[in-house]
């Protein structure tokens, strides 16, 4: 199974359009996976049936027993994290804050701390008429984001059987939990657009991307806004050797599609055409057709 990844350096351009339109398009037996899990839309854009959920459980975090807290402060002082406060007379921990170092359970003198399991996400498996999909929530102001994405891609791999492709849509920017998703990964696809700030987003992916050994692909959205700067994008990948697996233009369709709720390759556009050029140039490239 080849395993692609499609990704972006920032928001917004247009990574979850592509990775749906893909997806719709694909016409080889595959697996999703949304590992996008603070935004993950690309539920949105495939109309799943969710067949589990599961609750996710990241860093444990510290519980203290009041009945067995002699109120010393000792926790708190030691905390560097200050997540233990007082709330209603009482030591308590705040787990928005608390990092799970688990300092307060070895520094209590009462054993009162105990580290807990946190429940700071959800798990889904769902089917979608263009294959199954893992994909996931993570609770607002939960970290652990690296931990959910790699659960998502196990459920992913578990939902496989057949697959001769697994597609994930990755989360933009360069952080945990894009790490998180390329590791493992044959090959990403980087949707870029055509702007200065864009373009040093796409340096700084291709350099992460390299370190894992990924075949790298780029698309340029909206590559007709600034034509003078998709050049600059084009020269750059040629000079890195990297595949400009296609361009698309910018199309209101696109933006209609979205709102509406479904991939903009179910409707006759520019973009969806483009899509269609790309879909085939990376697969055929991917040994996928
Ligand atoms: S260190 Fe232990 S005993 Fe002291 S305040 Fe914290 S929980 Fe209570
Ligand atoms: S586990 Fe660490 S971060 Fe969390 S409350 Fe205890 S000392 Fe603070």
């Amino acid at each position: 199974m080849i395993k692609l990844a499609v990704i972006s350096g920032k928001g917004g351009t247009g990574k979850t359009m592509v990775a749906a339109a893909l997806a719709d398009i694909g016409g080889v037996p595959q697996v999703l996976a949304d590992c996008d899990v603070e935004a993950a839309n690309l539920a949105l854009l495939l109309d799943p049936r969710r067949i589990s959920t599961e609750d996710f459980c990241g860093l444990e975090v510290g519980r203290i027993d009041p009945d067995l807290c002699s109120d010393c402060g000792i926790c708190a002082d030691r905390c560097r994290f200050e997540a233990i406060m007082r709330h209603d007379d009482a030591w308590v921990v705040d787990t928005l804050h608390c990092e799970g170092c688990g300092v307060c359970a070895y520094v209590c003198p009462m054993g009162a701390i105990e580290m807990v399991p946190h429940v700071c996400g959800e798990v889904y498996t769902s089917v979608t008429d263009r294959g199954n999909l893992a994909h996931a929530r993570l609770f607002p102001g939960s970290g652990n984001s690296g931990l959910l994405v790699i659960e998502v891609k196990k459920r992913a791999v578990a939902l496989s059987d057949g697959a001769e492709l697994m597609l994930a849509d990755g989360p933009p920017g360069i952080g945990c939990p894009l790490i998180a998703t390329v590791s493992g990964m044959d090959a990403v696809l980087i949707v870029t657009e055509p702007g200065i700030a864009a373009l040093h987003d796409l340096e700084r992916l291709v350099t992460v991307c390299r370190r894992f050994g990924l075949k790298i692909f780029v698309v340029i959205n909206r590559f007709d806004l600034a034509e003078d700067i998709c050049r600059e994008i084009e020269d750059y990948c040629a000079k890195e050797s990297l595949t400009v697996a296609g361009k698309i233009p910018f199309d209101p369709v696109v933006v209609d599609a979205v709102r509406s709720g479904e991939p903009v390759t179910r409707r006759e556009s520019p973009a969806a055409d483009a899509l269609r050029g790309i879909r085939d140039s990376l697969y055929s490239d991917l040994g996928l057709i």
